[in-house]
């Protein structure tokens, strides 16, 4: 048997006619910048996610940028970001021309560890970017009671977590601000580059409506930084009915989430956590295990797709050298960063596809465990 990392074939299949009639309705109408198409994501995706106002934007790094840039953050500002995430949380306060400043994740849930960030507080410091990694909620009350008291703006990295709840809110509803990436890979993904940000601030909507279209608010007059950071109309129109699957989707998931934890349990990996007030959507199964390149060589001879997120933390990238971090800064995310493992995990992957993933998983433990015996 073959299973893939990641299908998105089975879920497009689904959509197709929507699809093909939304890319046709835009052809036909030739307007492909901004308009209606984009406004009616724009209600939908304000909607789903249970906050005042959407606005679309090209990709999850540019909406993350464009927030920053909309609370007049100032060159050299500080922001504190989990030192377990993809890189483009860093690089959006970076683009921007702010400082990130890590820190390390609470053991076993890889998400910004809160009672760390008293530490890495200065002068300086002005906003939070707690993300939600792998599908998973961070732990918002403590951030959001931390950003109040030193008067911190918080900006959710919601690009993995698209639809999940943290004691009931949606992601995207509890910060100042949201960023979504709708990267095609993601739970909400275009056909193409995508991004798309939250708020109940009227404020940031209009300076972020005018910062992706060249700083207008009227045509010509550029009152606001002029970038080009738009949601393309053709995005949107797809973006429409994929949008109505998604809980469908991640309902989808959670069912392969819990075939995995059934038949993982005791295998000898650790295994995500799943407390009760977070309603996760999966975005990522990850697993931590010892061999963990042997364990993924091997599920790659078996016809297993693995994937590992992320390999070297951020803090650690080469082009982030002159930041002067270094080995042993932030132990729990490097130790964890040598452990993790992504095993196979997409809408449509099928109870056959879980069991043969976790046998292979098993078969290998045992192996392991023998010759340690
Ligand atoms: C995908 C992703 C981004 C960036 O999204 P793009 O749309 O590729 O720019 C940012 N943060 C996290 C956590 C992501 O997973």
């Amino acid at each position: 048997m073959k299973v893939p990392f990641l299908d998105l074939i089975s879920m497009h299949q689904e959509i197709m006619d929507e699809t093909l009639s939304a890319m046709e309705r835009v052809v036909r109408q030739s307007a492909f910048i901004l308009g209606s198409d984009v406004e009616a994501f724009e209600s939908d995706f304000a909607a789903y996610s249970e906050a005042k106002y959407a606005v679309g934007v090209d990709n999850g790094l540019s909406a993350l940028q464009l927030i920053l840039l909309a609370y007049d953050l100032e060159p050299g500002d500080e922001v504190l970001i989990p030192a377990n995430t993809f890189i483009a949380t860093a690089a959006a306060a970076v683009f921007g021309g702010f400082k990130p400043v890590f820190v390390d994740v609470v053991p076993n849930t890889y998400l910004m560890d809160p009672d760390k960030m008293e530490a890495a507080l200065t002068p300086r410091t002005r906003a939070i970017m707690p993300v939600h990694l792998y599908g998973c909620p961070a732990d918002m009350d403590p951030i959001m009671a931390f950003a109040n008291k030193h008067n911190l703006v918080v900006v959710e990295d919601a690009s993995q977590a698209h639809g999940a709840r943290y004691k009931g809110k949606r992601v995207g509803s509890i910060g100042h601000a949201a960023g979504f990436s709708l990267y095609p890979g993601k739970n909400l993904g275009a056909y193409g580059d995508a991004g798309v940000l939250t708020t109940n601030d009227e404020n940031v909507v209009k300076k972020v409506k005018a910062m992706r279209n060249c700083g207008q608010i009227q045509k010509y007059d550029h009152s606001y930084h002029p970038y080009n950071h738009r949601l393309d109309t053709i995005q949107a129109a797809i973006l429409q009915p994929k949008l109505r699957k998604l809980d469908g989707w991640n309902d989808m998931r959670r069912q392969v989430a819990g075939w995995y934890i059934e038949n993982l349990q005791g295998s000898g990996v650790v295994l995500p956590q799943t407390p009760s007030h977070l309603e996760q959507v999966w975005h990522l199964f990850v697993i931590q295990t010892d061999k963990r390149d042997e364990m993924r060589n091997y599920l790659g001879e078996n016809g297993i797709g693995t994937a590992i997120h992320y390999p070297v933390p951020v803090h650690l990238s080469p082009i982030y050298k002159h930041m002067g971090y270094k080995v042993g800064d932030f132990p729990i995310t490097e130790a964890e960063a040598h452990r993790l493992l992504s095993l196979p995990m997409f809408p449509h992957m099928t109870r056959e596809q879980v069991d043969y993933v976790c046998d292979t998983v098993i078969a290998f433990e045992n192996q392991h465990s023998l010759v340690n015996a």
